[in-house]
């Protein structure tokens, strides 16, 4: 079944423990749809400047990404700086440069307006409806991430889009400041009364959890030895999960189980190395070894 993406493609600087690059291509929509092309064709909706080169594309080819609605407008692509503490559990943003974004109005091209299944990446929550508004018909199932800079600045405008999207993917910090409330179980019930009738928290290093139709479910962080760069963690969970949906065709509660599986194998495969370094040489085998290590991660008896 369709999948479609909107959200930022982007250069980013990045800066951890293990070491530091200038620029590297990145952006939630990037991860995303790389994550999700396992699984399943892709179509993406952003925005690059001219600065966005051949070479640069090159990491969607070859790959089940569609990029008809990628569009190309003057100027420079979107910019993100970040720089992760020791113990990587927090970043700072040193610099966002919105450049072509800021005029970004994303349009559906005809042949993706009958996407079942959409991701809202993290933007403007008024970009989001107008990506909503442009189908043609109901989706089967609408995720969306968003960040504090929304839930603080525009927050009218985020619980219009919220009531049009069945699943909310933020994290533990961001659940607490939108709900107004800390245990994460209560803010998920003040959440479903905004619209969500599923919430999928991510929590770093300590796996994620997903509240739906009142059941409570949990997956650990993938154990690795070595955790190199952990940007575009959240971007690629949510690939892994919407593109699992999405090639399944089935949203029960089987299946969300089944997919926050997928979302944390991707999200650990992504933060092995800088940037997209792991998910360009990833194999689908590679993805269902892990799969099956959560399984045996996971299982006990009672
Ligand atoms: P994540 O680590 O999953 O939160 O996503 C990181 C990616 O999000 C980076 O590659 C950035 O380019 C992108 N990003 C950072 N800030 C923003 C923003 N304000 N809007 C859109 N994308 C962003």
């Amino acid at each position: 079944m369709s999948l479609l993406v909107v959200g930022s493609v982007a250069f980013d600087a990045l800066e951890t423990p293990y070491g530091k690059v200038e620029r590297t291509l990145g952006g939630a929509a990037t991860y995303f749809a790389i994550a999700a092309s396992f699984f399943t064709r892709v179509h993406l909706v952003g925005v690059v400047g001219d600065d966005f080169s051949e070479e640069d594309a090159a990491i969607f080819r070859g790959r089940r990404v569609d990029l008809a609605g990628l569009e190309r407008a003057k100027g420079r692509t979107f910019f993100w700086a970040g720089r992760y503490t020791a113990d990587m559990n927090d970043r700072v943003t040193l610099a966002t440069e919105l450049n072509v974004f800021a005029t970004f109005n994303p349009k559906l091209p005809a042949a993706y307006r009958d996407s079942a299944y959409i991701f809202l990446a993290n933007i403007d929550p008024v970009l989001q409806l107008r990506v909503l508004q442009q189908t043609r018909r109901r989706p089967k199932l609408v995720a969306l991430d968003t960040m504090n800079y929304w839930i603080e600045r525009t927050p009218a405008e985020l619980r219009e889009t919220l009531k049009h999207t069945q699943v909310l993917m933020i994290n533990d910090a961001e659940t607490r400041q939108l709900a107004i409330e800390h245990n994460l179980l209560r803010a998920a019930a003040h959440i479903r009364r905004m619209g969500p009738r599923t919430l999928v928290i991510k929590r770093g290093e300590h796996g994620a959890m997903m509240v739906h139709n009142g059941s409570v479910f949990a997956v650990p962080a993938f154990p690795l030895e070595e955790v190199r760069d952990p940007t575009g963690a959240g971007d690629s969970f949510a690939g892994g999960f919407m593109g699992y949906l999405a090639s399944s065709g089935r949203t029960d509660a089987a299946n969300l189980r089944r997919a926050m599986v997928y979302g944390s194998v991707l999200g650990s495969f992504a933060v092995e190395r800088f940037g997209l370094d792991r998910l360009r040489t990833l194999k689908r085998a590679e993805i269902q070894a892990r799969a099956r290590h959560f399984w045996q991660l996971t299982r006990f008896r009672l």
